[in-house]
């Protein structure tokens, strides 16, 4: 079976960085990534260079960081009062709050992000909510595991179901 819409797709890849060849992640058999093609569930262009390909195929691409998770903007990094990482005794967490750490937070509208702490200063951190990958051209290599036929219910639920898919 080809890869088309509403197949389920097992695969193993490693991401690197396309430019400096910095390995980023590695997925393997023993943890492949596997997910409903044609739903929009990853990067549209990670999608379409695996279009037609079956079990066992191999794949090797680039893609541009615009069209993965962007490039970074200086508009998501932002400068806040360290007074509201303070607990409930206006004590600063200094083990858990060091340059370079990533900190979960939530916006204006409760969405969670995660930010790296960039600076600390007395009155304010510097943090950077921009995505990890961002301004990053990535390169994936790997190869097809599995290609099967989603079930009408995967198809309801818009996910995977069974072996390393939704449990529920
Ligand atoms: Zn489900």
């Amino acid at each position: 079976m080809k890869i088309v819409e509403k197949t389920v797709v097992s695969l193993k890849y490693k991401l690197s960085n396309h430019k400096t060849g910095e390995q980023i992640e590695v997925t393997d058999e023993t943890n492949p990534l596997v997910f409903l093609y044609g739903v929009g569930m990853l990067i549209p262009e990670f999608e379409q260079n695996l279009h037609g390909k079956a079990t066992d195929e191999t794949f090797s691409f680039a893609i541009q960081a615009a069209n993965a998770y962007g490039e970074v903007d200086a508009q998501n990094v932002a400068t806040i009062p360290t007074n509201i990482f303070h607990d409930e005794n206006g004590v600063f967490d200094a083990a858990m709050f060091q340059v370079g750490a990533m900190i979960p937070m939530s916006d204006n509208e409760g969405n969670h992000l995660s930010g790296k702490i960039l600076s600390i200063t007395d009155e304010n951190v510097q943090m950077d909510f921009n995505h990890p990958l961002a301004g990053t051209d990535l390169h994936f290599e790997g190869s097809i595991l599995e290609v099967r036929a989603a079930t009408q219910e995967e198809l309801d639920h818009g996910h995977v179901h069974g072996a390393h898919g939704h449990q529920h």
